[in-house]
């Protein structure tokens, strides 16, 4: 087996010295356990607040051991009665090329059905993202036909849907993503009704006048993934009684300070401010995937990979990850 471990913590910004790839030995299959050949892994932005050591909403990744994350292949070898030779399942394998599983344990794997959904969708639009999306602009924006919701990160795996679910339920739509090739896309071929290039506006001034211009009835329901300095834009432009799902804050998740510049607002303008993590969400998961599932088998559901292939590349992949070169959800193909 070809695995991946977390051979350091960073300090700031991870670099590959913070990963070790390791050759290993496959042990023999024991009773109840599965063996899955990954084709994909997930690479996604929580990965880099578990290579931390303090503890937040989740357990640090160990040292020296197999980085954790979401996985898609193809049963090997079974010892388990509910999995065959050929199945193609979903778990969370880590970053190498076999997993061996005790499927006994609930949850650990899943079946999917590969005949409608690509497999690699997954892991992305039918998948942890997808949901993660379905969760706070159903839970927490829930938007009415008319008002208008903003995402930032917007042509990534949640952003992307985020935008599509708002617009199916009547909303205006707004992302911020950067650089004119990914705005192109995310008003394009995602059909948001709009999107801004946050690196062409770098100060508040110039950010909240062109979400102004975007959002000429203000702002009800903004989707949050990135934190910092467009937060700050979204306040100054939100509606009273609008509500912030708080999803990510990737601009500091390397350690850089993001204060909040004008808390008062949330007073001012009576708004909800939610966090959420979508794992705890499990009751609501198999609503979420239904609605996700048939939309991307109809194609109504659009969404973007960036893949790298093999799993030396798996460091690399990630840091490009957190600076914005992934363009839609980032995979590795396990050839
Ligand atoms: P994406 O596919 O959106 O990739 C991350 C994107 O973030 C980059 O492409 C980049 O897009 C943007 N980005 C990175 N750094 C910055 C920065 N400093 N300032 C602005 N934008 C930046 O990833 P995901 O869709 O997988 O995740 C999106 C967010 O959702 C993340 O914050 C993640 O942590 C969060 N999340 C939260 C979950 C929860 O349960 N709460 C579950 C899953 C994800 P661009 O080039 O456009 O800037």
């Amino acid at each position: 087996n070809q695995q991946i471990l977390l051979a350091s913590r960073p300090d700031g910004e991870p670099t590959v010295d913070n990963f070790r790839l390791v050759e290993t030995p496959l042990a023999e299959l024991e009773d109840g356990q599965v063996r899955v050949r990954h084709h994909y892994l997930s690479l996604d932005p929580y990965m880099r607040g578990r290579m931390n050591e303090g503890r937040s909403y989740a357990q640090p990744q160990p040292l020296g051991e197999v980085m954790i994350g979401g996985t898609v292949g193809e049963v090997v070898a079974s010892r388990h009665a509910s999995f065959a030779v050929g199945d193609a399942v979903v778990g969370m394998g880590g970053w190498q090329l076999y997993q061996t599983v005790d499927a006994r344990q609930r949850g650990a794997l899943q079946k999917v059905d590969t005949t409608q959904i690509p497999l690699s969708a997954y892991l992305g639009a039918v998948g942890m993202p997808g949901v993660t999306a379905w969760y706070g602009l159903t839970q927490i924006i829930a938007p009415q036909a008319g008002e208008t919701v903003v995402v930032s990160a917007a042509s990534g795996a949640v952003g992307g849907a985020v935008g599509q679910l708002a617009k199916a339920r009547g909303a205006r739509v707004v992302g911020l993503a950067g650089g004119p090739e990914k705005c192109a896309y995310v008003s394009g071929e995602l059909g948001f009704d709009a999107c801004i290039d946050y690196r062409q506006h770098p100060d508040l001034k110039s950010l909240s006048a062109a979400l102004k211009a975007a959002c000429p009835n203000g702002i009800d329901g903004h989707f949050e993934n990135v934190g910092g300095l467009i937060l700050d834009a979204v306040m100054l432009r939100a509606n009273a009684f609008s509500r912030i799902a708080f999803c990510g804050m990737i601009a500091g998740y390397n350690g850089e300070p993001i204060p909040m510049q004008n808390p008062s607002l949330i007073l001012v303008n009576r708004m909800k401010l939610q966090g959420f993590i979508v794992t705890e969400h499990t009751a609501l998961w198999p609503q979420a995937l239904k609605e996700l599932g048939a939309a991307v088998a109809s194609g109504r559901l659009k969404y973007r990979e960036s893949i790298a292939e093999g799993l030396a590349g798996a460091p690399q992949a990630f840091l490009g990850l957190l600076k914005g070169r992934n363009f839609g959800k980032q995979l590795v193909k396990l050839v």
